[in-house]
């Protein structure tokens, strides 16, 4: 049985349809069989998948055999609790020890939740997470409870991003996240990385997927180009492309303003947490990788209860300003004006029809690393 014809993935060209519930079958018993918990694995994959149902491919379930390869290193650890290192009535500083992202935010964001319902406002300060993945996962959980939050997050250990007006790597995809939550409805979720592309989205480029924007990276020579390849380098066969060997590196978004955003990450995220930043000068590049984060929850309710609203109720306010601006006149021929997360919940609704749209390269790396985890074509069905 070839990769691409496993159970019901269909194949169209260089593209494959996968299942949701085949993706998360696989994903489950690849992560169980490399020493998560049968939780973790769950979670682990249920989230790298719905990544994938929103869109942002770049944060899914291309990083299955990455994250394989980290737990069989020692770089990303199964099953681990965060260790609470403060913990007062609104904030708390805790260590994700290196493990899950998807389980370290879970538990963080929790920590964040309870206190902000206890007093109307908290902060939680992250450091030594491993990967959190897609970061609206952790404002939709929130809002999921009411609560307005914000994530700034840093990634340490992975120097991929040059400042404005320079060449070198100095920084990281740093990304930004706000969720505003809607009593009747699904949250605003605001969400993106401060690099032009997210890192995972080169991947998915170099691995035949969806081609990067003009000007995403910038070569050794200084070359503005949408090539994924300088920021990987060679990959030597039998291995995952590593974008810390490519002489490249991806620029940020939004030129000097865009830079002052992903400056300000490392500033939070990385130096406020005690995560520390993506620095890279002498001793510190031996740092191991892992996102720092640094959210501020406002509870709806305790807030919005005091609060004066201009006669409207928030809820209102907000849904009146969604219309207004989604009335403003398209510069496209009909196209539409969209919010923050409203892409993401049109790509979702498609993708629950058709399943996950991937490069064969990228599914066939999935199933190689599954099989290397003893599943057999019983298994994969
Ligand atoms: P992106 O460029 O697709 O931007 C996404 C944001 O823009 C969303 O809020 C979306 O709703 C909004 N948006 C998209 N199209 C729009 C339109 N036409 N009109 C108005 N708004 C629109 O995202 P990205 O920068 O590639 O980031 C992808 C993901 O990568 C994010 O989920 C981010 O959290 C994640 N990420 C994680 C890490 C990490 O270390 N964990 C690092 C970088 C990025």
């Amino acid at each position: 049985m070839s990769a691409s014809t496993v159970g019901s993935v269909r194949r169209d060209g260089n593209q494959v349809f996968v299942p949701l519930e085949v993706m998360e079958r696989v994903g489950k018993a690849t992560f169980e069989a490399s020493g998560c918990s049968a939780e973790e694995a769950s979670t682990i994959i249920t989230r790298l998948a719905g990544a994938n149902l929103r869109g942002h491919d770049s944060h899914g379930v291309i990083r299955v055999p990455r994250y394989v390869q980290w737990i069989d290193e020692g770089r990303q650890i199964p099953n681990q609790t965060v260790e609470v290192l403060q913990d007062q009535p609104s904030f708390a500083i805790v260590d994700g020890r290196f493990g899950f992202g998807q389980s370290i935010g879970e538990q963080t964001v929790d920590i964040g939740i309870a206190k902000a319902k206890a007093h109307g406002v908290a902060m939680t300060a992250l450091r030594n997470s491993g990967h959190l993945g897609r970061i609206g996962d952790w404002a939709e959980r929130a809002a999921a409870e009411g609560i307005v939050s914000i994530h700034m997050v840093n990634v340490r250990g992975s120097l991929i991003v040059a400042p404005f007006g320079g060449i070198d790597r100095r920084g990281s995809t740093n990304p930004f996240c706000a969720g505003i939550p809607m009593p009747d409805g699904d949250p605003i979720i605001l969400d993106f990385a401060t690099s032009l592309v997210a890192e995972g989205k080169a991947l998915v480029a170099l691995k035949g997927g969806k081609a990067l924007p003009a000007g995403s990276l910038v070569d050794a020579d200084g070359t503005i180009t949408s090539d994924p390849t300088p920021l990987y380098g060679e990959t030597p066969p039998g291995t995952y492309p590593d974008p810390s060997r490519g002489p490249g590196a991806l620029r940020a978004f939004g030129d000097h303003k865009g830079f002052g955003m992903n400056f300000l990450m490392e500033m939070m995220a990385g130096a406020l947490t005690g995560s520390g930043t993506a620095g890279a000068l002498g001793e510190e590049q031996a740092r191991p990788f892992c996102n720092g984060m640094f959210s501020i929850y406002v509870d709806l309710g305790a807030v919005t209860g005091v609060a004066p609203h201009m006669g409207h109720p928030f809820a209102e306010e907000v849904r009146n300003y969604v219309a207004f601006v989604k009335s403003a006149r398209p510069t496209e021929p009909g196209g539409e004006v969209l919010i923050p997360g409203e892409k993401e919940k049109k790509v979702m609704a498609e993708r629950l029809q058709t399943g996950l749209p991937l490069a064969a390269e990228a599914w066939d790396d999935i199933v190689a690393t599954a099989r290397a985890k003893g599943m057999n074509d019983v298994d994969l069905g």
